[in-house]
């Protein structure tokens, strides 16, 4: 007798949690099949911490064939779901084409940079997606500050010296807090020229940082930043982009050349492509992650659009811990529409928040409780080990070097900026080389 196939479109926090209690959920009931891009389980909240050297790239991946050694891993891009058919259509790294046929589909291919129609953005910001994004932000703030070094114009220097973060929610004051340091640490020690002195902006059109989290985490996160010489403007954003700087839109320009975005993601517009639907991007799906009249095609993380439970009328947030827990409960549905257990709806109420600002400062709120330095930032360090599925010890032992190590400062030059545009849902514009050279000035 044939075994069912159940196929997992992406390997995110949703995907990879559904991969991994479904061997358990079906044992070897059905085929479990994972389609990804890559071999690694990305954990994104670290990702700010690669672009500011404190954790080698690899630290933040997880192997999907050591760590899923009973799911059959696809390394490859879905291009389209035919629902009548009940197949996948994928192509592989190399630009092979395939057909997946399914008994049940979970989607969980997650979300994309979000982009606002402000000019020069696309071409002149870079995002947080991805390992390539993280290591070509890190490059490029080391170029910044060893080229401003051996410039004898003080305004270029001024310049290459002024990083702009636009967004202030958790990404955008990680990466503000860490990087300040981050450069700190690049320039401590050196007889440099005059302006050659990192000048960090964080940017937000919302009144106060980390705009969507508890009031008390905005004022831990608002003290430490500027403490450590971060300026916040909040109630400003961004009017153009250009390749000599910013204009912010109470009319001062801004000479930096490198323009971090991080305001936030959206749905991946893939699951539109499939015509079912659709709520504020995401795919509708009932409080058992189903989707309406396709009683095999489920889908959880940030692309479903899942009832809160516990907000009636509104959807769950897109967050780690949501996606994480909705992808044990879609394994569970999956394995119950098999015959196997019975299926549940989903519910999860907020654990808490954890901002990690750096050094050992950080905002966080377990439980909903606020907790001072320096338990806040135990906690939060803590929080990400139990969260990792792997590479815990090498993440702890990056830390310990950290702290008493100065960071490394050299380039490796492995990223150009045009292969990491900020437009991810544009895969075709990730495949155009940038020229030669071109990332040296590239904001
Ligand atoms: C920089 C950053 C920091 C964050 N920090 C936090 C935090 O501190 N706390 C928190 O709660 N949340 C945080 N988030 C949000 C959190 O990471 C997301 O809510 C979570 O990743 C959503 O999980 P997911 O499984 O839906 O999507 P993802 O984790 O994004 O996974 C989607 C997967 O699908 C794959 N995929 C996409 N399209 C396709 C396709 N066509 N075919 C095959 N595979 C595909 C992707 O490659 C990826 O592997 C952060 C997000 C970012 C970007």
């Amino acid at each position: 007798m044939s075994r069912n196939r159940v196929v997992i479109i992406g390997a995110g926090f949703a995907g990879y949690r559904a991969a991994r209690t479904l061997t358990h959920a079906v044992r070897n009931k059905a085929e479990v099949v994972l389609l990804n891009p890559t071999d690694y389980f990305l954990y994104l909240p670290l990702l700010p911490q690669v672009a500011t050297g404190i954790l080698e790239p690899r630290r933040v991946t997880v192997s999907l064939t050591r760590t899923l050694p009973r799911v059959r891993l696809i390394l490859g891009e879905a291009d389209g779901v035919d629902l009548e058919a009940r197949q996948v259509r994928y192509t592989d790294p190399e630009g092979e084409r395939g057909v997946l046929a399914y008994d049940r589909l979970v989607l969980a291919v997650g979300s994309v940079n979000k982009l606002l129609p402000v000019p020069g953005i696309a071409e002149h910001a870079h995002g947080f997606r991805g390992v390539p994004e993280a290591l070509y932000l890190r490059d490029h703030v080391t170029r910044q500050i060893e080229l401003a070094s051996a410039d004898d114009d003080p305004a270029a220097r001024r310049a290459r010296c002024t990083f702009v973060v636009v967004g202030a929610g958790y990404t955008g004051t990680e990466v503000a807090a860490q990087g300040k340091l981050f450069t700190d640490s690049l320039v401590r020690g050196q007889a440099l020229p005059e302006g050659v002195s990192p000048r960090w902006l964080l940017l937000d059109i919302a009144p106060r940082v980390l705009p969507e989290l508890d009031r008390r985490l905005s004022r831990t996160a608002d003290r430490v930043l500027r403490r450590r010489g971060v300026q916040v403007r909040t109630e400003t954003s961004v009017e153009e982009a250009m390749s000599d700087g910013v204009r912010l839109d109470s009319g001062e320009f801004v000479a930096t050349r490198t323009l971090i975005w991080c305001v936030g993601v959206r749905p991946d517009p893939f699951v539109e492509r499939l015509g079912r639907p659709m709520e504020r991007g995401r795919l509708v799906v009932d409080p058992f992650l189903n989707v309406p009249d396709h009683p095999e095609v489920f889908a959880c993380g940030d692309a479903a659009a899942v009832p809160d439970a516990r907000n009636p009328g509104s959807l769950t947030p897109m967050t780690a811990q949501h996606a994480w827990r909705q992808g044990a409960a879609v394994a569970h549905n999956v394995a119950a529409s098999l015959g196997l257990g019975r299926r549940r709806r989903f519910q999860h109420g907020e654990l808490g928040f954890t901002v990690d600002l750096g050094g050992t400062q950080a905002a966080a709120n377990p439980l909903g409780v606020p907790l001072p330095w320096p338990l806040a930032g135990v906690v939060t360090r803590g929080y990400h080990l139990a969260a990792m599925p792997g590479n815990r010890v090498r993440v702890a032992a990056d830390w310990l070097l950290d702290a008493l190590l100065p960071r490394q400062a050299v380039q490796l030059g492995l990223v150009r900026s045009g292969s990491v545009p900020l437009d991810t849902a544009s895969p075709e514009l990730a495949r155009i080389p940038g020229p030669p050279g071109e990332e040296s000035d590239a904001p």
